[in-house]
């Protein structure tokens, strides 16, 4: 992974939702973008004996994302989350969201796409293709991944947007980690070898491979098991 750069962000009110990117600049330049919604509700619950039920992470493969591929990640979040389903069909990328002329999809159409798809839980989407936001340097700039803080989605991207490179398996985990630490209602973190670090402070994904102490709390007060 090379360092990245990264150099604004942007706060945007559309209608309930806030939406908060990440820019890069430089190549792979790792971007994220969020807005809130709704949190997911946890009932509180007796502990021991009666285990505090967990709302069932989805995830869904857009067009021609590889099954296998997709079946390592849910494996590896299985690791910090009780309840991971991998949709066996993969989803078509909505005609939209797609726009033609930088060959690329708009990542809140897609996020809307897949709030109808999370079943009371959280739904993530799994693309092969570049996503984008609108934000200050372009209408359609490239990102990794976005999702709605606390707003129960994400969609990630395994192509980077400047160099059309992959990303690598252990990369796309961060990603995944990073967005559904947002859609579970973190914001950046000030920490900055925290993975829940703004791209802004040169998050790297080889240096932010774990949450502090602070995000894990309150990533298990949400059921993960970190
Ligand atoms: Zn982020
Ligand atoms: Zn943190």
């Amino acid at each position: 992974m090379t360092t990245k750069k990264h150099i604004s962000v942007i706060a945007a009110i559309i209608f309930c939702l806030v939406m908060v990117a990440c820019s890069g600049k430089q190549s792979p330049g790792q971007q994220h973008d969020q807005a809130k919604q709704a949190p997911a509700k946890a009932t509180p619950q007796q502990a021991q004996s009666d285990p505090q039920p967990v709302a069932t992470i989805y995830i869904y493969r857009y067009d021609d994302f590889p099954e296998a591929k997709a079946a390592r990640l849910r494996d590896q979040l299985k690791q910090v989350y009780p309840s991971v389903i991998l949709a066996e069909t993969s989803i078509p990328l909505p005609k939209e969201c797609y726009y033609k002329p930088r060959d690329r999809y708009k990542g809140t159409g897609l996020l809307d796409d897949l709030m109808k798809l999370r079943n009371g839980g959280y739904a993530l989407g799994l693309t092969r293709r570049i996503i984008y936001i609108k934000n200050e340097i372009s209408p359609t700039f490239g990102i990794f991944g976005i999702s709605y803080v606390g707003g129960s989605v994400s969609v990630i991207s395994s192509l980077r947007p400047r160099t059309l490179k992959p990303l690598s398996e252990d990369d796309m985990q961060e990603l995944m980690l990073h967005e559904l630490g947002h859609a579970f209602g973190l914001p950046h973190c000030k920490d900055e070898r925290c993975m829940m670090v703004d791209a802004e402070h040169g998050c790297k994904f080889a240096q932010t491979q774990s949450f502090c102490s602070s995000c894990k709390n309150y990533l298990n007060s949400k059921g993960w098991k970190l």
